[in-house]
């Protein structure tokens, strides 16, 4: 009863990843192409976990920038002003709109660290061949790729405070260079979501089986 399935890989056979047939796998084949549709064949995404690291290095790196350097320069009738993401949020919070601050809190520094530590984990645990609960790691990676595609969030926040700022006076806001750095974490974080072959989570279980 409690037999595990055969997987693709152990019966020998690959899907395309572009059209969905399956073919006979070939061990010492590096350069197998879809009889069907001309595709490379591969059992898991190439160089996967490198990929992976490369995109949350990169990541990690421009981190820094998008929460230290001004995220946008205002102008208004009061005098200039920059602001980081952390100082805006500060200001909303001391202004009275608590909720908005609230709402940049979690899309801005909260859901992009905890993506980056979710996916390093995964990576790491992938490279230790770890064994430890593939289900909840699955589940992980499926909620990194869920708030992946929300990601816009991030921008939709940073158009409501412009449009906000807009309204209220006659000011102008330019995007400073923490807004490239954050924008450029979102996608980095995104393609090393993308990179990731969750799969590799339960190759270490099928080997030891
Ligand atoms: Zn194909």
């Amino acid at each position: 009863m409690n037999q595990r399935p055969m997987t693709a890989r152990q019966l020998g056979l690959c899907a395309c990843h572009t059209c969905g047939l399956l073919s006979k796998w070939e061990r010492g084949h590096v350069d197998l192409t879809c009889p069907r549709c001309r595709s490379h064949l591969h059992l898991r995404k190439p160089d996967s976990i490198a990929r992976t690291w490369a995109f949350l290095i990169a990541s990690y790196l421009l981190f820094l920038p998008a929460n230290l350097l001004p995220i946008m320069h205002t102008n208004s009738l009061f005098g200039a002003q920059s602001d980081t993401i952390m100082s805006g949020i500060v200001y909303l919070w001391v202004s009275g709109s608590w909720h908005l601050a609230l709402v940049v809190f979690i899309a801005s520094i909260l859901v992009p660290s905890a993506k980056l530590l979710a996916l390093t984990f995964l990576a790491v645990s992938v490279q230790k061949r770890s064994q430890w609960d593939p289900i909840q790691r699955t589940n992980m990676y499926r909620i990194v790729e869920l708030v992946g595609r929300w990601s816009m969030l991030d921008i939709f926040v940073v158009s409501v405070l412009v449009a906000l700022v807009q309204l209220q006076s006659l000011a102008t806001i330019r995007a400073g260079h923490g807004a490239v750095a954050f924008g450029a974490v979102v996608v980095l974080t995104m393609f090393a979501a993308m990179e990731f072959d969750p799969r590799l989570i339960w190759d270490p279980q099928d080997d030891a089986s």
